[in-house]
């Protein structure tokens, strides 16, 4: 058994939308195929992955140094110990062949879209879903049905409140009953307005996450978390700059309910540093580190492992997401729950039709691997990845 040709293909993200800090414009994302020579229904099983959301595709890293690296791999080096699957931490260790440590940057994103591809590839070559084979490699106890929020909650140009109020019921008219909107795109008195207009649609301040994404220095972050004190927010998220550890330590003195980081850590290393000298508090606040951004499976189950000997909850982790391969995880790997982007960063984001979303839950049908095929929007780029 072995991988005959990987592909890349950069796909161009469908967001005309802000956050306090990016514009998703002419975001794009890395879609890889990972080929094998097992032919099934006369065509080769193929596993096909994406590196997730917000941070662009990696065409030259993957082009110019992990695929050749992959190919140059004795194909026997590439087998797991039973013969039957690729092992993803061979290929990882493979394609990170001569790389320097630190500098986890895009490297960490190429390299994790390559990582999941094989994770697809062995669903596939198991027949099962994707949850199921991440379940039984790493000994899990999965869970059925993923708990999922609403993201959004973007800033509108003219009647923002409305529209604001407007955007979360329509969240729970598509079955969603947690949420989260941004902050730090406006001044801190029109943020407080903004999360009263969310808050008079979904209820309590327990149904309702904010985002900062990274906006605010120390001070801000802090006057922030005194205006929000009395809200009993569901989390404070990305506050500060996500390596400003000493940001997150400041605020877990002063801010009393669930803060929240780690989408933009791409290493284990990084997490570990946040639990060093982030403050982060046991059994209330929550981790959001992404696979897709940060070494594949490999590195993100290590972070779990990270988080429970350092004696946190596997569900204080809430990946960001928003889409199929999150789902899987999350499933497979039993943590917390993750996101949902209704209507935005098609065609990656977002579940395939036959997910059942509700109550705050959604679930993936039975098809093997990530069940990315089964996306209407993501189809046609697939095709074109693999023809
Ligand atoms: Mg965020």
């Amino acid at each position: 058994m072995k991988i005959t040709s990987v592909r890349e293909i950069s796909v161009p993200l469908h967001a005309n939308i802000a956050n306090s800090v990016v514009n998703f414009s002419a975001h794009t994302v890395s879609l890889v195929a990972v080929v094998s020579d097992v032919v099934r229904d006369g065509k080769p099983v193929t596993g096909v992955a994406f590196d997730s959301i917000g941070r662009f595709a990696q065409t030259g890293i993957l082009k110019d140094r992990f695929i050749p690296r992959l190919h140059e791999t004795d194909p026997d080096e590439l087998i797991s110990e039973n013969g039957r699957h690729f092992d993803a931490s061979k290929v990882l260790e493979a394609i990170l062949r001569n790389e320097k440590p630190g500098g986890h940057g895009d490297r960490a994103h190429a390299a994790a879209a390559l990582e999941l591809a094989i994770w697809d590839l062995n669903a596939k070559l198991e027949q099962v879903p994707a949850w199921r084979c991440i379940a039984d490699h790493f000994g899990v106890d999965p869970r059925m049905e993923m708990p999922v929020y609403a993201a959004g909650g973007y800033y509108y140009p003219t009647d923002s409140l409305n529209r604001l109020a407007d955007e979360m019921r329509h969240y729970i008219d598509l079955g969603y009953t947690r949420f989260k909107m941004k902050i730090g795109g406006a001044s801190l008195q029109e943020d407080m307005k903004r999360i009263e207009a969310a808050l008079s649609v979904v209820g309590e301040g327990a149904y309702l996450a904010v985002d900062a994404n990274g906006r605010f220095d120390r001070e801000t972050a802090l006057q922030y978390g005194r205006a929000m004190k009395n809200f009993g927010l569901r989390w404070y998220e990305e506050p500060g700059d996500p390596l400003d550890y000493d940001i997150m330590a400041s605020l877990a003195e002063d801010y009393p309910h669930a803060l929240a980081t780690g989408e933009n850590l791409f290493s284990t290393q990084d997490v570990r540093n946040l639990i060093r000298y982030g403050a982060m508090r046991r059994d209330q606040d929550y981790f959001q580190m992404d696979p897709g951004l940060s070494y594949g499976l490999t590195d993100f189950a290590r972070m779990v492992d990270l988080m429970e000997t350092s004696g946190y909850s596997r569900r204080q982790l809430q990946p960001h997401g928003g889409h199929m391969i999150a789902l899987h995880v999350v499933m497979g790997l039993n943590v917390g729950g993750s996101e949902a982007y209704p209507g935005v960063f098609a065609p990656v984001g977002g579940y395939t039709p036959g997910c059942r979303v509700g109550d705050g839950t959604v679930s993936p049908t039975d098809a093997v691997g990530f069940g990315l095929e089964e996306k209407p929007d993501l189809k046609p780029h697939i095709d074109e990845l693999i023809q």
